[in-house]
């Protein structure tokens, strides 16, 4: 990877993006042209990006990748709409020499323990728990840091339900960026903590996600502040569709038949069925796999407008613990429902306890502790398997997009509380008899 010494690695910057298509109308901007969103449609003009998958393919091969010794979501570089050469050494963010470098590589793990439980051949599970502020959302948020390095602001903002927050905060005290946050005050405490010593500014909102985020639009927008907000942000979908590339890199080109993945937003599938677009401009996609979109029976916004078909939305005040899922207003919902459809994929809802079920058998049988979201995706593949969606010998891949610790009130709620005893053997006697025979 060619590293800007000069310190001045704006003056060269350089990437392989052609422009922006927005997803409602098709008109194509100019990279530099628009920052967020379509201006024929608001908010909800959501931008694709689009790429030079001919200049990309010159020097961006396989076999390159597989000579390159960094595994972080910036072996993609290419693939990206940042500046190349990345910000090094002398620039005020060196992606190199901080938690940036750590965003993306999670593991794979083969889950035969798993598969065999649900009779299935070949079951992956990706553990994206492992990222630096252990949530899916770093690949994203990096993406907003640099940015926002980039077009020189000093301020970066967010709605979220908490992870995207701790991530955007995370990561942007790697790059000496403030933040200003807007998270539901009912985000998990956790969450909130990660906010607060990381150095956010985090303002707790009396209302829900939804309301968050049209606050945070209107305060990035009056404070001049860069605004990492998903969909309307066209760049959040670019980091994440990074997970996309790995899976089928991991599997050595070999793309699964299925991935199922938690929706809330619908940025993340949005972002996966993107990174799968790519690689099949680039010839390196053997098959397309069908995309399944997990949603909490709860907050079913997209699962709902899918099985009524078209793109619109009926939102409904959302009802779940999978916090991270709780959307009323899923603001990716035309990327998300097309990842669907295109990949003649599905949406699935699942209910509170098949996400605590899942819960306990990701962490007992698949040695991944995941917070309700970060299951979702698992308990939507139990329900496909026992509704015969899913045939035994197909590969599957279930990512896994959020850490245990950031919920524990939800992961004790699974379990139930642990034996209190006395200090003496007799105690320890007592309470396991009839737990080991
Ligand atoms: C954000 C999030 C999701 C859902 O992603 P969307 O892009 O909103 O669909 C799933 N799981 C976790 C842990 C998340 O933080
Ligand atoms: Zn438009």
């Amino acid at each position: 990877m060619p590293l800007c010494l000069c310190g001045n690695w704006k003056a060269h910057m350089t990437n392989h993006m052609l422009g922006l298509k927005c997803v409602l109308c098709g008109e194509e901007y100019a990279p530099d042209e628009v920052e967020y969103v379509c201006p024929k449609h608001g908010d909800e003009g959501v931008l694709d990006v689009l790429y030079d998958y001919a200049a990309i393919g010159r020097t961006f091969t396989r076999e390159a990748l597989a000579a390159n010794p960094d595994r972080s979501m910036w072996r993609y570089a290419p693939l990206l709409p940042v500046s190349r050469p990345l910000p090094a050494a002398g620039a005020r963010l060196n992606v190199y020499a901080s938690p940036l470098r750590a965003v993306g590589g999670t593991p794979l793990y083969r889950a035969d323990r798993l598969a065999g439980e649900l009779g299935l051949r070949e079951l992956y599970l990706k553990d994206d728990g492992r990222n630096p502020t252990a949530s899916f959302k770093d690949r994203a948020s990096a993406i907003a840091v640099v940015k926002a390095v980039e077009s020189g602001r000093a301020v970066v903002t967010t709605a979220s339900s908490g992870n995207a927050a701790a991530a955007l905060a995370g990561l942007a005290a790697a790059a000496g960026l403030r933040t200003v946050i807007f998270v539901p005050e009912t985000a998990p405490q956790a969450k909130v903590a990660q906010l607060l010593i990381f150095g956010a500014t985090v303002l707790l909102v009396h209302g829900s996600y939804d309301q968050a985020f049209d606050l945070c639009l209107a305060a990035s927008q009056e404070f001049g502040w860069y605004c990492r907000n998903t969909a309307y942000n066209p760049y959040m979908s670019e980091g994440k569709k990074t997970a996309s590339l790995e899976i089928v890199e991991q599997l050595d080109w070999h793309a699964p038949d299925a991935i199922f993945v938690a929706v809330g937003d619908g940025c993340i599938i949005g972002g996966l069925w993107k990174g799968l677009r790519d690689l099949e401009a680039l010839g390196w996609l053997d098959r397309m796999p069908r995309l399944f979109g997990v949603q909490a029976a709860g907050a079913a916004v997209l699962a709902d407008a899918w099985q009524r078909g078209g793109e619109d939305i009926r939102p409904v005040p959302p009802q779940t613990l999978a916090d991270s899922i709780a959307v009323g207003i899923p603001r990716d919902r035309i990327k998300a429902l097309r990842a669907v459809r295109a990949t003649g994929g599905m949406f699935i809802t699942v209910n509170d306890e098949a996400i605590l079920d899942a819960m306990r058998a990701l962490a007992q049988r698949g040695a991944i502790f995941a917070e309700p979201a970060g299951a979702a995706g698992y308990a939507g593949l139990v329900r496909a398997v026992r509704e015969g969606l899913i045939r035994p010998d197909e590969r599957v891949v279930v990512v896994v997009t959020g850490n245990g610790l950031k919920d524990v009130r939800s992961a004790i709620q699974a379990t139930g509380e642990p034996h209190r005893i006395e200090p003496d053997l007799t105690a320890v006697r007592a309470t396991l008899k009839g737990l080991f025979r």
